[in-house]
């Protein structure tokens, strides 16, 4: 009777700040009915999951090839033609939608927990130059590296890596142009962190892969026992 209770006041408390603060679906912006939601079941049902981690040389993987010694890669969400996607890592990242973030990253540990992916020591967020943290407020890898972190129960270590350079953005250059763009902006303190460990790399988008390439290789002077990849979406370069 008294649980009955509880659950009457709580539910009448969120339905009166529902109203005088209606939140919505981070995906299509309807609104929803429980405070704990984040996307509705619509949204959530609709975005498209790549399912690369159970596909050993996906076409990520095939991406990194040559270019630096990547043991694993994988997205959660294809990005390319998908609105809702886009919308995510739009709200994520220029609404600050931290919620959002960290609920994307325990969906992900809920896919990834029979995988190799669970079986990491560290998770390490692609650092964004200081300049730009301040300026944003926070890394959008962040909140997505916490839910990870959460769901997986893997430490996270976002002060060894840092990004010494504060290169321009990446979005409208081509492959070779990125590359020049990030080659050396990275670099690691403390190293003694990463030697024989197994690092989970963190970023939110994959596009040609350039500057999880620069961070994958800044690490690689520390002597990891292997590094692998993990973002929310991936985007066609
Ligand atoms: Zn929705």
């Amino acid at each position: 009777m008294k649980k009955r209770k509880i659950s009457f006041f709580r539910r009448l408390y969120y339905d009166i700040i529902n109203l005088l603060f209606p939140i919505v679906c981070a995906g299509c912006g309807r609104k929803l009915f429980f405070r704990h939601e984040v996307l509705c079941i619509t949204c959530e049902h609709a975005l498209p999951k790549t399912n690369y981690h159970r596909m050993p040389w996906n076409p990520i993987e095939k991406k990194l090839v040559g270019r630096c010694e990547i043991h694993r890669a994988s997205a959660l969400y294809f990005s390319e033609k998908n609105a809702i996607v886009r919308s995510l890592l739009y709200s994520l990242k220029y609404k600050r939608n931290e919620i959002l973030g960290r609920h994307l990253g325990l969906l992900f540990a809920r896919e990834l927990k029979e995988s190799i992916f669970a079986q990491y020591d560290l998770i390490i967020p692609v650092p964004l130059h200081p300049s730009k943290q301040r300026m944003r407020g926070f890394n959008q890898c962040q909140p997505f590296a916490e839910g990870l972190s959460e769901g997986l129960g893997i430490e996270i270590n976002n002060y060894s890596v840092y990004r010494k350079i504060a290169n321009p953005s990446q979005t409208h250059l081509n492959r070779a142009d990125r590359w020049d763009n990030v080659a050396g902006i990275f670099d690691v303190r403390e190293n003694q962190n990463f030697r024989d460990r197994k690092i989970l790399l963190i970023d939110d988008v994959i596009t040609t892969g350039s500057t999880l390439e620069a961070c994958a290789e800044a690490i690689h002077q520390c002597k990891p026992k292997e590094i692998s990849i993990l973002t929310i979406a991936v985007a066609s370069s």
